[in-house]
């Protein structure tokens, strides 16, 4: 049982967040929604350590098609940065503003990216091509996406300034709209970088929010440097090309990891944790 001890730990973590919220707001979507998370988590961590190969996979298809399905296009709520800014600027403190606070701003101090390694509904289609590991070297335009931040929140702010209205119905779709074109340039870069995951590197506006926050999270790999061979063979397989060797915060591409754990499972030495 000792080793299950972490999947129990997120769902009790889980289950109070999901308990708390359905009391202090009356609504039972809350005890739904935490509880679905959590055990889809949960359910993913304990086939991990059963060392199932696509317990990742697993995990970011039960949450992101949840996310992307039913509470985005049936419940037609915006989860993405758009819809966060609309409800922070309405004040309603609801779902897109309360995920956000959970996944991408306060959580990420305790499980940095997971979000991007078992959530993401764009990443959960991305990682399906054919370039998990890069084959090219990083490159420097991660600008990119404070351009797409600042658009973001100029777009949703020019509704609010020009009175707009039925703004609801234009973030419905815009959240079509918007994974539409996230899905196309999240393709579309892959292929050109020979990066799966090159429109997480250097365009996703989330990332604004993610990175400063993952710099200090508590879960992050770390390296055994009595059992490390230096094989290099971890860095290779790196989707995110982190340097997990070096347990600095500075290092290389830290605020990158999203916890996906290959680095682990193909080191030979099991030098990492
Ligand atoms: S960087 Fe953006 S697109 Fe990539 S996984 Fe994270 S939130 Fe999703
Ligand atoms: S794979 Fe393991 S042994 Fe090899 S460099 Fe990485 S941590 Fe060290
Ligand atoms: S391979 Fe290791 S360092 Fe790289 S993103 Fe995955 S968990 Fe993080």
């Amino acid at each position: 049982m000792k080793k299950y001890r972490l999947p129990i730990i997120m769902l009790l973590v889980f289950e109070i967040v999901a308990v708390s919220l359905w009391l202090t707001k009356d609504n039972l979507f809350y005890l739904f929604n935490f509880s679905y998370i959590g055990i889809s988590i949960s359910l993913g961590m304990f086939l991990f350590i059963r060392k199932y190969k696509y317990a990742r996979r697993i995990v970011q298809l039960l949450v992101g098609l949840y996310m992307l399905v039913y509470l985005g296009l049936i419940c037609q709520e915006n989860m993405q940065i758009e819809g966060f800014w609309y409800y922070l600027f309405t004040g309603v403190f609801e779902a897109a503003t309360i995920h956000y606070a959970v996944a991408k701003i306060f959580g990420p101090l305790i499980f940095g990216r997971g979000w991007c390694g078992y959530a993401c509904w764009t990443a959960m289609v991305l990682d399906f091509l054919p370039y998990k590991v890069p084959k090219e070297p990083r490159k420097k335009i991660g600008w990119i996406r404070y351009i797409t931040f600042a658009a973001s929140l100029i777009f949703v702010s020019a509704l609010f300034l020009a009175k707009v209205g039925n703004i609801e119905r234009i973030m419905f779709l815009a959240f079509i709209i918007g994974n539409i074109v996230y899905y196309g340039m999240g393709i579309a870069l892959a292929y050109v970088f020979k990066d799966n995951r090159a429109f997480c590197k250097y365009v996703c506006p989330i990332t604004v929010f993610l990175k400063p926050m993952s710099y200090y999270s508590v879960f992050r790999i770390k390296c055994d440097k009595e059992k490390c061979i230096s094989c290099g063979k971890c860095k290779s397989v790196c989707p995110m090309n982190v340097d997990m060797t070096d347990n600095s915060r500075k290092r290389e591409n830290g605020t990158e990891c999203i916890l996906c754990m290959e680095c682990k499972r193909n080191c030979p030495k099991d030098a990492l944790s």
